[in-house]
C-alpha cells in the first residue's frame, strides 16, 4: 500500500554532505501496523517526513494507494496529504489552543462546514477517550492525554495511513503501553494502515507484526517481528546487542 522504490536523500550543509537515505526500498500493507526500527540518526525521521512531503527526496519514488506522491503539483499533494496522519515524539500541540480546537485545526483550514468539523472532532475525541477533555488546554493534561490529542487531531481528516515517528519514546512505560494499545485498537476498528518508527525495541515487539532494520541510511533486514527478535541477522543483532 505504500511502496518506496531506491530512494535518496542527502543533506547538504556547510559545504559538508551527508547522505540520510542511501537507496531505501519498502513496502507496507494496507491495513498493517509496521515497525521500523532504528537508532538515532540513522535516517528515521527524512523518511517518515518524505511520504508525506514534508522533505523532497533527491530520487525513487513513493507511491501511496499506487500514487506517486513525488509526481503531484502543490494542489494534488494537499489532497494526498489529508490521507495521511501524522503523530510526533513531542506532541507539537498549540499551548494556547484547547483540546477541541488542536483537534479541529486539520480542518479549520479546509472549507467544512462547522456542524460537520464538530462531527468529527467529537468522533476522533471518542476514538481516543477524551470525550470529556474538549475544554482543557495541554497544559492541564498528562504527556499520554496529550499524545491522544496528537491522535485525534492526526485522525480527524480520516487519514488511510497514521505515521508516527517516536509517538511513545517521550511517555513513561507505563502510558507506552496505554498509548500502544490505544494505535492497536484504532487499527482493528478502523483498518488504518500504521507505520511506526521507533528506536524502542519492546514498542515495535508489543504493537507490530512485521518490521524493518533501519541502519545507517539503510535497510538492513525486513519480515516478522517475532523471526527478526528470535533470528536475527547478523548485522541487525549486533545492533539489538548494543541496547540490551
Ligand atoms: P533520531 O532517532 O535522533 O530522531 P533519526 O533516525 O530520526 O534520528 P534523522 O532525523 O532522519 O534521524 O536524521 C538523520 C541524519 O540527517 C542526522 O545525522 C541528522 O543530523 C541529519 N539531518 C536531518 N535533517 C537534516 C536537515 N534538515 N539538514 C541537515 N541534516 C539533517
Ligand atoms: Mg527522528
Amino acid at each position: 500500500y505504500i511502496q518506496i522504490s531506491d530512494l535518496h536523500k542527502t543533506f547538504h550543509t556547510q559545504g559538508r554532505s551527508l547522505q540520510v537515505l542511501k537507496g531505501i526500498n519498502l513496502t507496507v500493507r494496507k491495513g498493517e501496523i509496521f515497525g521500523i526500527i532504528g537508532f538515532s540518526g540513522a535516517g528515521k525521521s527524512t523518511l517518515v517526513r518524505c511520504i508525506n512531503r514534508l522533505e523532497t527526496p533527491d530520487s525513487g519514488s513513493i507511491k501511496v494507494g499506487g500514487v506517486d506522491i513525488l509526481k503531484l503539483s502543490k494542489k494534488e499533494l494537499l489532497e494526498a496529504r489529508k490521507k495521511i496522519g501524522m503523530v510526533f515524539q513531542t506532541f507539537n500541540l498549540f499551548e494556547a489552543k484547547t483540546v477541541y480546537q488542536n483537534i479541529a485545526y486539520p480542518l479549520a483550514i479546509s472549507r467544512i462546514p462547522k456542524k460537520e468539523i464538530k462531527r468529527r472532532v467529537l468522533e476522533a475525541a471518542e476514538l481516543v477517550g477524551l470525550s470529556d477533555k474538549l475544554n482543557a488546554y495541554p497544559g492541564g493534561l498528562s504527556g499520554g492525554q496529550k499524545q491522544r490529542v496528537g491522535i485525534a487531531r492526526a485522525l480527524v481528516n480520516r487519514p488511510e495511513i497514521l505515521l508516527c515517528d517516536e509517538a511513545t519514546s517521550a511517555l513513561d512505560p507505563q502510558t507506552t503501553l496505554q498509548i500502544l494499545d490505544l494505535l492497536k485498537e484504532i487499527n482493528h476498528s478502523t483498518g488504518i494502515t500504521i507505520l511506526m518508527i521507533t528506536h524502542e525495541l519492546d514498542a515495535i515487539r508489543y504493537t507490530c507484526e512485521r518490521m524493518a532494520v533501519l541502519e545507517d541510511a539503510q535497510i538492513i533486514e525486513v519480515g516478522l517481528v517475532e523471526d527478526i527478535f528470535n533470528n536475527p541477522h547478523s548485522r541487525t543483532g549486533a545492533l539489538f546487542a548494543k541496547v540490551y
